[in-house]
Formats: C-alpha cells, sequence, structure tokens
C-alpha cells in the first residue's frame, strides 16, 4: 500500500474527496443521464472561458492532454496549411513533432526556454513568412512554469486572418483567460489539471464558424475533431467510442467546486498566493527560482539546484517519506526541479511544506 501523500505536480493533482467519491458508481456510457451530464459540462466548460454557445462549442476527445492537442493538429489543418508553432519549452516542441509525424508544414520559432514568447518575435516571423495559415503555442509551458503572453499575442496573429490554436492546458480554470475576446480559435485542455479532476480525457474549445470548416481533414479516426463534435451535436452528447464515464463524473463534480469556490477568479487568487508563498519561502531557504517574477505562472515553479552536490533524488525521497510529491526538472541549461501548487493545495500545505524542506536540508 502507497504511503498518502501530497500531489505537488501540475497534474495529475491533488483532487478533493468528494471528486474521488464521484467515481464509485459504475455508470453507462449512453444512457441519457449520461448524455445530460456530457452536455452540462460541455456548457460549464464554456462559462469557465467565457464564451456563449452560439458561436463556440467544448469537445471533450478521450485520451490524455496530449491527445487533445494531437485532435487539433491531426483532423483541422489541411495539407495546404502551413503552421507556426512558437516554442519555449517541451510542450511546444511536441506540437512540433505532431506536425512532422502527419507531413505538416510548419515553421518552428523557437525562444530560450527561460524566456517569453514575444509578440516583436512573432511579428518578425509572420513577416518572413506570409503564406502562414495556423498559429499555435503554449499558454503555461509547463516545462518551466512561465506564462506566455498569449493576450498580446493571438489577437494580433487572428487579425491577420491566422487559425489560432492555444495549448492552455495547465493554466485553463486556473488564470482567467477570455476565449473571444483573446481571439482564439481552439483552445485546448485537460479533466487532469486546473478544473482539479482525475485523468483520462481532454477537451477543445472550438470557435464553430471554424471547427465546421475542417470536416473530412482529419488523418485519423479517433481523433477526429470535428465528427466527435458532429456526434454529440446530433446525439446530444454522446460520445463516438467508449467514454471514460467514471472520470467524467468526477469532472462534472470537479466543475461544481470550481464554481463553490468561486470559479477561476478565486482559483486563481489561491493558486498565486500559493506561488508566492512557495516561491518566498524557497527562496529564504537558499533556492533560487528559474523565471523571472514577470513571467512566473501561479501554477507551478522551477527552483535552481542550490549546489553542485545537491542530489534530487535523495531531496524526492525524503520529501515523499513526509508527504509530499515534487517533480524533476525539464530543461537542459540548467539543473531544475519543480513544484507545482495546483489542485487541493492551500496555505498551511505550503507552510508544511517549507517546513519539512527546511528540515531536510539542515539534516
Ligand atoms: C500537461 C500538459 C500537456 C499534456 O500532457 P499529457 O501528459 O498528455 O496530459 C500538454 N501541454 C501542457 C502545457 C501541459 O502542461
Amino acid at each position: 500500500m502507497v504511503e498518502k501523500y501530497l500531489l505537488l505536480t501540475p497534474g495529475p493533482l491533488t483532487t478533493s474527496e468528494s471528486v474521488k467519491a464521484a467515481m464509485d458508481f459504475d455508470y453507462c456510457t449512453w444512457d441519457d443521464d449520461y448524455k445530460e451530464i456530457t452536455q452540462s459540462f460541455r456548457q460549464s466548460l464554456l462559462d469557465v472561458a467565457q464564451v456563449s454557445a452560439d458561436e463556440y462549442t467544448a469537445v471533450p476527445i478521450q485520451g490524455s492532454g496530449t491527445y487533445g492537442v494531437e485532435s487539433v493538429i491531426s483532423s483541422t489543418i489541411s495539407d495546404d496549411d502551413k503552421l507556426m508553432i512558437a516554442i519555449n519549452g517541451a510542450y511546444g516542441k511536441r506540437i512540433s513533432e505532431m506536425a512532422d509525424i502527419y507531413g505538416i508544414d510548419h515553421v518552428d520559432l523557437v525562444v530560450d526556454e527561460r524566456e517569453p514568447i514575444t509578440l516583436e518575435k512573432v511579428t518578425e516571423y509572420l513577416d518572413k513568412y506570409p503564406d502562414i495559415s495556423h498559429f499555435a503555442m503554449i499558454h503555461c509551458e509547463t516545462t518551466t512554469g512561465i506564462l506566455n503572453p498569449v493576450e498580446d499575442i493571438i489577437p494580433y496573429v487572428n487579425a491577420h486572418g491566422i487559425v489560432t490554436i492555444v495549448d492552455a492546458m495547465s493554466s485553463f480554470g486556473g488564470v482567467p483567460i477570455n476565449v473571444k475576446e483573446e481571439k482564439i480559435d481552439y483552445l485546448i485542455s485537460s479533466s487532469n489539471k486546473c478544473i482539479q479532476g482525475v485523468p483520462g480525457f481532454s477537451f477543445v474549445i472550438a470557435r464553430k464558424q471554424v471547427l465546421e470548416a475542417t470536416r473530412g481533414l482529419s488523418r485519423t479516426l479517433s481523433l477526429d475533431l470535428f465528427d466527435q463534435y458532429a456526434e454529440m451535436e446530433r446525439n446530444h452528447g454522446k460520445w463516438r467510442f467508449t467514454s471514460p464515464t467514471h472520470v467524467v463524473h468526477a469532472f462534472y463534480e470537479a466543475l461544481q467546486e470550481l464554481k463553490e469556490e468561486g470559479g477561476v477568479v478565486a482559483r486563481h487568487k489561491r493558486y498565486e498566493s500559493n506561488q508566492k508563498h512557495l516561491a518566498t519561502g524557497m527562496e529564504e531557504l537558499g533556492f533560487k527560482v528559474l523565471i523571472d517574477e514577470k513571467y512566473q505562472s501561479p501554477i507551478i515553479t522551477s527552483f535552481i539546484y542550490p549546489n553542485d552536490d545537491f542530489d534530487f533524488h535523495d531531496f524526492y525521497h525524503q520529501l515523499k517519506q513526509d508527504g509530499f510529491v515534487i517533480y524533476p526538472g525539464k530543461i537542459s541549461q540548467v539543473p531544475t526541479f519543480r513544484i507545482g501548487n495546483i489542485g487541493e493545495v492551500y496555505d498551511e500545505d505550503i507552510t508544511e511544506l517549507l517546513v519539512a524542506i527546511k528540515d531536510i536540508i539542515s539534516k
């Protein structure tokens, strides 16, 4: 039996007891009550995105977050299109890998992982490649915890008639995003990040007019976003293939709890205060934050190893014994580790974590 611990990772994350309890039943996948739950959470997602069902739709896709991103990349971009990908971390790179696999023509704008994507660099590329039809970027690059300024970049790109794709996997529900105002055509996130559900599916908030023009473009059967959308519309919330029924119920509960907490604004505030508490406390203990405060997200924080003797493996295992699970680093330039603060994580948890860390490093 595994000892209980608090997950300080950016999804899967620590969920509430009531979210876990919502899975304690074997549900039917095509029953009307179940379809009603799917329809209801699709509407709740549009509310979180601050858009109306006249113009936008929320389409769930079975699988982890990557499946949702791959669904958009592989089924909404044609062989005649050209995709630009802004990359400052592993998740941007992953989109580039997808484009390679599907033979989609793409240009990559690669920025140092410690720096945000800027409108200036994007503009430079758009001028250089006037035939770009689609643009993809990451909102919170979970690789480092940097928050890219989607709100500065996407409206500008979209005004050029370019279809815009935002991987907001680790930020949606935890950072306010107005999908319409920010001119996002496809936004992708998943069940196990800031909505605080359990892993099992991803979802895409799509502008209907754009999505409806993609019929027949899919290169796969199971990741066909248009087809999943069409089936849900035709059949009132029916998923095309077996859906993760337990996960869907947990997600439905998690969305209620997001509302009860006070919505995205309140959750954002809690995450932000967790992150500030964590960063300040860690700096007092001698750990330096990797990302400049100006671009630091409230989701996850990268810390630089305090010295050459620092043994992450050891540190990880000691913390786990104290009831906290953290994350290794993911960048090449500097040795780092990461601590997430999303999920059912509160100020007192951060206080306890800092006490445990202080204890470990002073041994
Ligand atoms: C978590 C995450 C993903 C998806 O990862 P999965 O392991 O497939 O769920 C994609 N992009 C970002 C920015 C993420 O944080």
